[in-house]
């Protein structure tokens, strides 16, 4: 029914999952599948506002690039941040 994409946005310092600005993962209800690699330090902390989105809940407080509403969200790793941003996507 829905699905939330999860993308990097900011990284810096050393990552220990290795993340890069760009990478995207997608949650996906439908199928219970996570797609891509996510920092499970990074995912145990931002899961409720992906929960919260998958379920049409409003926690997108920031604006993306091309002028959508996003949430965002760091990984508490604060020597080596990534800043991630969320979206729910529409499905097909
Ligand atoms: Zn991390």
């Amino acid at each position: 029914m829905s699905k939330v994409n999860v993308k990097v946005i900011s990284q810096k310092g050393t990552c220990e999952a290795g993340h890069q600005v760009g990478d995207e993962i997608i949650f996906n209800w439908d199928t219970h599948k996570i797609e891509g690699t996510i920092c499970l330090h990074a995912l145990y902390s931002m899961l409720p506002k992906i929960y919260a989105l998958a379920h049409g809940a409003d926690v997108a407080f920031a604006v993306a690039e091309d002028g959508s509403r996003v949430a965002r969200h760091a990984c508490p790793d604060g020597w080596n941040p990534v800043i991630f941003e969320l979206k729910k996507i529409s499905d097909t």
